[in-house]
């Protein structure tokens, strides 16, 4: 006998006919004998339809009364659950985050986990019923309702199975797993059996957006099992674990991850002398633009160029600091570039493997596709290429390391 918490998402709940799949589903569950604590998020469309509501008030609406409203969306797809289980013979019982006790600390809208209270639901799950909790929500020491931020059913899921020591965390929801790569770009993309934690970061925060990134964090941090799953098709779905397991068939490469968000700066000819990062980059962070990639070439003729990326949002704010600061430094010139794309390879298997980067070098080559920009970690390389060669890229890296569903498999 197991215990483990399920977290159905928007749109696994988007209608009464869902809920009651997924009161099935969890029957199904029950029925092998599991212990099932079940987290949903708020109908399809519903939280955003509630934050529009508030905006017809006001378009900063006070954070903590739009909490209060927010929350809401999540109360009624855990009574409606509970109402589906008991309907079909399951005792079912529904909480909010506050009932639980989910207490997180007091920054409305994106509030923290601080403590869960695992003893309320042990004793649930001993008299025998399915405890339905209210992702997304939690509540202050003051007993002020909160949120944990778009997405934040995920970290419910998941810090709730931390605390009840779950064997695991399965997140249902609209794909049947995680993919070495989006299928809508490479049609022989696979579906992972297992993929670490790292890896999962990495492809996450490079834009495969299955989990919220904070979920996987907290899942890493406590050693949580976490299982992506398909809500309505069977099926193994993807294990994110902790072990890398060193295994002859495993390829080195997890997955080939992609953005088209960022965009690319670069000042010249600007004087090769100590603290010539900083200036460039500290007031660039002071007006609160984040930076990915930097690149600093070698210096001749006593200048250098330095080249970074940022989130194309950001581009003309950085732009425009950029500019000013090249004035400054009497740097030759500022050039920008928004049609640029981020690819990256992400596995740990690099870590024990030598020549992977220069294999992806030479499939990029063999495509006659310029590399603009090059960073590396321990589990992963990036590059940044002209974006209208995105899609070439991934789909002939994805081949290159042997990633391709064979023949028949995939569509
Ligand atoms: N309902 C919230 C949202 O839409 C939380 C969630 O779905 O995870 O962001
Ligand atoms: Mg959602």
């Amino acid at each position: 006998m197991a215990l483990i918490v399920q977290k159905f998402g928007g749109t696994s709940v988007g209608s009464v006919e869902r809920i009651e799949q997924v009161a099935a589903k969890v029957k199904k569950f029950r029925d092998n004998g599991d212990d099932i604590v079940v987290v949903v998020s708020a109908m399809s469309g519903e939280t955003n339809r509630l934050i529009e509501l508030a905006k017809q008030i006001s378009e900063q609406p006070v954070a903590r009364e739009l909490d209060v409203m927010v929350s809401t969306g999540e109360q009624v797809t855990i009574a409606l659950l509970a109402m589906a289980l008991i309907k079909i013979g399951v005792p079912a019982v529904s909480y909010t985050g506050g009932q639980v006790r989910i207490l997180t600390d007091s920054a409305h809208t994106k509030a923290r986990i601080l403590q869960i209270d695992a003893q309320h639901i042990h004793k649930e799950l001993k008299a025998g019923r399915v405890v339905v909790v209210a992702g997304f929500q939690g509540v202050d020491d003051c007993g002020n309702i909160t949120t944990l931020g778009r997405g934040g059913s995920d970290t419910t899921g998941v810090a709730l199975a931390a605390a009840l020591k779950a064997d695991e965390c399965q997140i249902y929801t609209d794909v049947d797993g995680v993919y070495t790569t989006d299928p809508r770009v490479v049609a022989k993309a696979q579906r992972l059996d297992k993929i670490t934690f790292e890896e999962m970061l990495e492809m996450a925060s490079l834009g495969s957006k299955v989990l919220q990134i904070r979920a996987v964090e907290f899942a890493g941090k406590y050693s949580v099992p976490l299982r992506v799953l398909h809500s309505f098709q069977e099926g193994p779905g993807t294990l994110i674990t902790l072990d890398e397991e060193e295994s002859m068939e495993q390829p080195i490469i997890s997955g080939i991850a992609f953005n088209r968000d960022e965009a690319k700066l670069t000042i010249r000819g600007v004087p090769d002398t100590p603290g010539v990062a900083f200036k460039i980059l500290g007031p660039i962070s002071a007006a609160n633009v984040e930076v990915d990639m930097i690149v600093q070439n070698v210096a001749h003729d006593n200048t250098t160029d330095f080249t970074f990326t940022v989130h194309r949002n950001d581009y003309h704010n950085a732009l425009h600091v950029l500019e000013s600061i090249a004035r400054d430094m009497g740097a030759r010139e500022v050039i920008g570039d928004v049609d640029i794309a981020k690819v990256s390879i992400v596995g740990v298997g690099m870590r024990s493997h030598a020549g992977v980067a220069s294999r992806m070098f030479e499939a990029l080559a063999k495509e006659n596709i310029n590399i603009q920009m090059i960073s590396t970690s321990e589990i992963k390389v990036s590059v940044v290429i002209e974006e209208k060669y995105l899609e070439l890229a991934v789909r002939a890296l994805h081949t290159a390391f042997e990633l391709d569903a064979p023949a028949g498999k995939g569509e």
